[in-house]
């Protein structure tokens, strides 16, 4: 079923000549699949992301997320949808430094009702899934890159979103700790997440089961990665 789609969507930003970031864009997510978004500097990456994350709404056309719409709510009920259906990991991690990785990680269940002592629990089963079960108590300085992008992923996943979105999750890993991120990926995936990625290398992209190809605001391509690099080993 597809869980999260945007339909015809235009956005574009006026300072000085107008310029059409997103220029009728269509893309639809499946349960449970996993969509890499590739395209060059400039090209509506960012802008696409936006839209998925609840964070921007299209000047035309519309986006829906688990059968609701987000284009038509007001921006505090987006607020709220975004703070229950969309889980987020960046380039940068963007962890609360003065945070250990399970207060890190229950940060987003404010959303919910939801007592102390279980949201700590939730915590420990999130992070012991991202392989950090012994690191619940760390500040974000005591961890590794890798471990503070697992740290962040394990908090995406503290609301149990409809989509999982990474903005360039292993922009700032060296390359295999970037493969390792992506195993992960591969591992939520197995687990039936829905996840859009965005990422400007093909070897992070062919991760995915497909790649999304944008050029100047419009998509391109849709290319199916077969036998995508973890599934063929
Ligand atoms: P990408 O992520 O692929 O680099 P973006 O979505 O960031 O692309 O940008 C698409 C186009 O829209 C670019 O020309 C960019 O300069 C422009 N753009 C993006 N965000 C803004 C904004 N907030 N204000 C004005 N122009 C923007
Ligand atoms: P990326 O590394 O994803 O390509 P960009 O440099 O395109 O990032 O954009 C980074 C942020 O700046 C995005 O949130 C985008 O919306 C915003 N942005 C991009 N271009 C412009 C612009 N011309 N004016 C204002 N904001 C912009």
């Amino acid at each position: 079923a597809t869980v999260v789609a945007a339909t015809d969507v235009r956005r574009t930003y006026h300072l000085g000549e107008p310029v059409h970031a997103l220029d009728g864009v269509s893309l639809s997510l499946e349960e449970g699949s996993f969509t890499a978004v590739m395209g060059p500097s400039g090209s509506g990456k960012s802008t696409l992301m936006n839209l998925f994350g609840c964070l921007d709404t299209p000047d035309e056309g519309t986006v829906e997320i688990d059968g609701r719409s987000v284009t038509a709510l007001s921006g505090s009920d987006r607020a709220r949808l975004r703070g229950t259906e969309i889980g987020f990991v960046f380039q940068t991690f963007n962890l609360m430094p003065r945070l250990t990785a399970a207060e890190n990680v229950t940060m987003p269940m404010v959303f919910h009702d939801v007592v102390d002592e279980d949201r700590r629990a939730r915590a420990r089963t999130l992070l012991e899934r991202v392989g950090l079960g012994d690191r619940l108590d760390h500040a974000p300085s005591e961890l590794s890159g890798g471990q503070r992008q697992r740290v962040a992923i394990a908090r995406a996943l503290a609301n149990e979103p409809t989509l999982l979105l990474a903005d360039e999750p292993t922009g700032n890993l060296d390359t295999e700790t970037g493969a390792e991120i992506m195993d992960l990926f591969r591992e939520l995936h197995d687990d039936g997440r829905t996840i859009l990625m965005v990422t400007h290398e093909r070897a992070i992209a062919e991760h995915a089961d497909r790649i999304v190809h944008l050029v100047d605001g419009t998509l391109d391509e849709i290319e199916e990665v077969r036998g995508s690099k973890a599934a063929s080993g």
